[in-house]
């Protein structure tokens, strides 16, 4: 139980709450501050609980949308079981427009969390110890953010155990996004410390997205976000009616990319202004050209050529276009109509 953060609703009563997560901090401004994070809670009766989260990036803001739409527009009376909702975990991100706190901390690596360490140590630690204990289902709402721009879609890291697996397939296609992709775990890194990973490792249900990225919102990338979001809320039957497929709504079948082969990650040679040649869902070949590297400081440098090391869709390309060696510039694998047709092991 965290004893430094304390919530200003009632999680448990019925109806609408909404108010705040507060933490006692101390800062250079303030010695006895508060900070304090939004969180509105529906519940209507007996049924499943069910998290909504966005923000945990500060420079992804579909999500942030998708979870404020349904802070302002949910009727108490479609919801079956309660919803909780924190539609921005990184405020102090999101209102330096960064992907990270001003601290240099990324929200997505800090589980699960210290109690008595900074801020989001803290908020991180209340949601592992207080929030997922008590419920159901998770949805994580991320995007591409200034550095890399996605094809809308939901994901979901390839399960070794079939069961969850396949519970995480079915979660993953009910936000109904024109593709999904599977990613590998994160290299060199405790899957339980990120918020997804743990979880997942939980045993909860869990919807992940990446709705766009580059740093801003689109009208279509927002659509898709709120869209998918109640879709999915259906799936986990907390609101009523019933989910729907995209064949059900007219829509193409989706698209499942396969990005967890060692062929999969393309990532800048030399530093530069970065051109993406190619862009979101163009299939490439093995050996095409995806992007150039400018070297702008030298006029007789040629570009650098990025080319495809595999066959495939482009589900990731660059957004911010400044690049130094090492940073990711786009990501493409094999695209499938279901995972069925994956094989266990990515080439
Ligand atoms: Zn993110």
């Amino acid at each position: 139980m965290s004893t430094t953060v304390s919530c200003s609703i009632d999680l448990e009563s019925e109806g609408k709450s909404t108010g705040y997560l507060t933490i006692g901090d101390s800062t250079n401004h303030s010695g006895w501050a508060t900070y304090m994070v939004p969180i509105i809670k529906y519940k209507n009766g007996a049924g499943p609980t069910v998290l909504v989260l966005a923000g945990n990036h500060g420079d992804e803001y579909e999500g942030q949308f998708a979870a404020r739409d349904l802070a302002n527009n949910l009727d108490i009376n479609e919801v079956t079981g309660r919803i909780i909702i924190i539609p921005c975990l990184s405020q102090p991100a999101a209102k330096a427009g960064t992907r990270l706190w001003p601290d240099g901390t990324n929200f997505n690596r800090i589980f699960p969390g210290n109690e008595n360490g900074a801020v989001h140590g803290k908020l991180a630690y209340y949601l592992s110890s207080e929030l997922f204990p008590q419920v159901d289902a998770v949805f994580e709402l991320h995007s591409g953010g200034r550095g890399h721009h996605f094809i809308p879609c939901s994901h979901m890291v390839w399960s070794a155990d079939v069961n969850q697996r396949k519970k995480m397939i079915n979660s993953m296609t009910s936000y109904n996004t024109s593709h999904h992709m599977i990613f590998p775990e994160q290299p060199g890194t405790d899957p339980t410390t990120l918020l997804p990973g743990l979880v997942e490792r939980l045993g909860k249900e869990l919807i992940t997205t990446e709705l766009g990225g580059s740093g801003v919102a689109t009208f279509e990338s927002t659509t898709v976000a709120k869209d998918g979001l109640r879709n999915g809320l259906r799936y986990f039957k907390v609101i009523k009616g019933a989910a729907k497929t995209r064949q059900e709504l007219g829509l193409s079948a989706p698209l499942i990319l396969d990005l967890r082969g060692s062929r999969s990650y393309h990532s800048a040679t030399r530093a530069g202004l970065y051109e993406n040649v190619k862009g979101c869902g163009d299939a490439v070949t093995e050996g095409e050209v995806i992007g150039l590297i400018h070297d702008m400081d030298h006029p007789d440098t040629p570009a650098t050529e990025i080319k495809a090391k595999q066959s495939g869709v482009i589900g990731v390309m660059r957004g911010f276009p400044r690049v130094g060696v090492g940073d990711v510039v786009a990501v493409l694998g094999p695209a499938y109509a279901s995972t069925d047709e994956f094989p266990e092991n990515p080439s």
